[in-house]
């Protein structure tokens, strides 16, 4: 069984309190590692190394150069594919079609968009009259925030990481890296690639441990990080929002979501149905931007549930490297509970099932895995904690509607706000709802598109800023206003 290290200051080593947890292969509910464990003297030292890194070379360098590193980590990704693939579906049971086209090339993405960005990067120029009558140059100047503290979910370990990791970098901060606990392995190999690439010791670190009482609640009350970046559940999001408000800590925080789909009489019906499958279900649903409710205009609501029940039951659960593998597992037994017992929570509440609502049988190696088949209901009322509460499996409830106002309502009528797809053939309705749509992310007859230059982020209790592209520079970067009297 392999050991996953903590990475401080430029070395893999065990965690000082000498505590291991296992890490477990959602396909099989086997240990396939076991993760050493960061205390708060690791924490400590991790912070310490990246503070320390801070006031030597990296945050001095050239942009040309850092961005240059910046992109020899995205090559390098490209270079470890296959580690990176073994190491991604271990942890979190994906099918290899998925990790292989989405997870892996995109960590690598993510560092080469923001090589990019760092490269062009652009400041503003404001020339002004002075009251003396002479002339004053205002002009923008970003340095970097300092420590950034990156603490990731388990569902796109390393594509979320990255995400995060890659914009702090390149605006020349240090990091403090912590993954989820479930998932921590892609993030070990980083250290690895950061020092092969010539990244100097302590500006990459990272630290293994759970959220309360262990590494993540010890990194964010950590006086020494300057700002924190996190993405997960916004139960989680308000105790590390509590954590920064010690020193007024900066943070961004990318929480959960209840997506809904409006599925118009109007629409590409085939479009709209496989588009609604992929939504509901890649990743076995455990994507914050996968759609939990559908609503379908009356006309086609009965041809729509049907179409999208047949697809569903092609979803066959499977070994990752098995090409037929439609579906792979949730990541953990606790989580396989937390869904299963929404399933007996919507019988009890009167749902008709219209598919799935149960656990599949499979036998041999893969007989403990986490797996629990694609479910559909209909049937239950607006204000049910199914159709309220964020499941985060491969479910969805879909209800018809007979107006834009009421699918608009329906859509809104929630506490998140993070993605919404609408799916129509009128351009005059997409340009009517859209806007109106309180989502940080629209599509439009398609999902889960994006272009790695644009916003990204949640509003309501969907979390707080945007990042990606240049919109990532708010957060990373600190701005001043340099104001010179000519
Ligand atoms: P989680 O909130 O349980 O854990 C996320 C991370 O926070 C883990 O690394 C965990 O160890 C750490 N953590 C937990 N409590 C902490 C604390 N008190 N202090 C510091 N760190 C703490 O989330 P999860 O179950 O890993 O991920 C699923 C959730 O993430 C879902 O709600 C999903 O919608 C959300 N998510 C959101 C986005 C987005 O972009 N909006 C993307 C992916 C996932």
């Amino acid at each position: 069984m392999k050991d996953i290290l903590n990475f401080i200051d430029g070395a893999y080593c065990e965690g000082s309190i000498g505590r291991w947890f296992d890490d477990i292969d959602p396909c099989t509910g086997q240990a396939h590692a076991r993760i050493s464990e960061a205390g708060s003297d690791d924490v400590n030292r991790a912070v310490s190394a990246a503070r320390n890194a801070l006031s030597g070379p990296w945050s001095q360098m050239p942009q040309a150069a850092r961005s240059a590193m910046i992109r020899a980590v995205a090559e390098e990704i490209d270079n470890r594919f296959n580690a990176f693939l073994e190491a991604e579906v271990a942890d979190t049971g994906k099918p290899h079609s998925l990790a292989s086209v989405v997870d892996i090339p995109r960590g690598a993405a993510n560092f080469r968009i923001f090589a990019d960005i760092i490269a062009n990067l652009s400041e503003h120029a404001f020339p002004m009259d002075t009251p003396d009558g002479g002339r004053a140059l205002n002009y923008t100047s970003r340095r970097p925030k300092g420590v950034v503290a990156v603490i990731s979910p388990w569902n796109l370990p390393l594509l979320l990481m990255t995400w995060k990791v890659a914009p702090a970098l390149a605006c020349g901060n240090a990091v403090v890296a912590k993954p989820s606990e479930e998932t921590p392995a892609t993030c070990a190999l980083l250290g690895d690639v950061m020092n092969s690439v010539g990244i100097p010791p302590g500006v990459f670190n990272v630290v293994h441990g759970f959220g309360p009482g262990s590494a993540g609640e010890a990194l964010t009350k950590h006086p020494g990080v300057d700002a924190i970046t996190f993405t997960g559940e916004t139960r989680t999001g308000e105790a590390i929002m509590k954590a920064a408000a010690a020193g007024t800590r900066d943070i961004s925080s990318e929480l959960g979501g209840k997506n809904a789909a409006l599925v118009f009489a109007d629409c590409d019906i085939d479009a709209a149905v496989e588009g609604t499958v992929r939504s509901t279900f890649t990743n076995c649903g455990q994507v914050c931007l996968c759609t939990e409710r559908v609503y379908v205009e009356r006309p086609i609501f009965n041809a729509f549930v049907d179409r999208l029940k047949a697809e569903a039951e092609k979803l066959h659960p499977g070994a990752p490297t098995d090409a037929k593998t439609g579906i792979g597992p949730l990541i953990s037994a606790e989580h396989r509970d937390k869904v299963t017992g929404y399933f007996e929570r919507a019988r009890a509440a009167g749902a008709t099932v219209v598919t799935g609502g149960d656990v599949p049988v499979i036998d041999g190696d893969l007989a403990n895995g986490f797996w629990v088949r694609p479910t559909i209901w209909t049937g239950l009322a607006e204000d049910s904690p199914l159709v309220k509460e964020e499941i985060f499996g491969p479910v969805c409830h879909i209800a018809p509607f007979d107006s834009e106002e009421e699918a608009l309502h329906l859509a809104n009528d929630t506490d998140y706000g993070l993605a919404a797809t609408l799916w129509t053939r009128d351009l005059s309705r997409t340009h009517r709802i859209a806007p109106r749509l309180e989502a940080g992310i629209v599509w439009v007859n398609t999902w889960n598109l994006r272009d790695l230059r644009t916003p990204f982020g949640g509003s309501k209790q969907s979390g707080i800023g945007r990042e990606g592209g240049a919109y990532s520079l708010e957060f990373y970067s600190e701005l001043s206003n340099i104001c010179i009297k000519m």
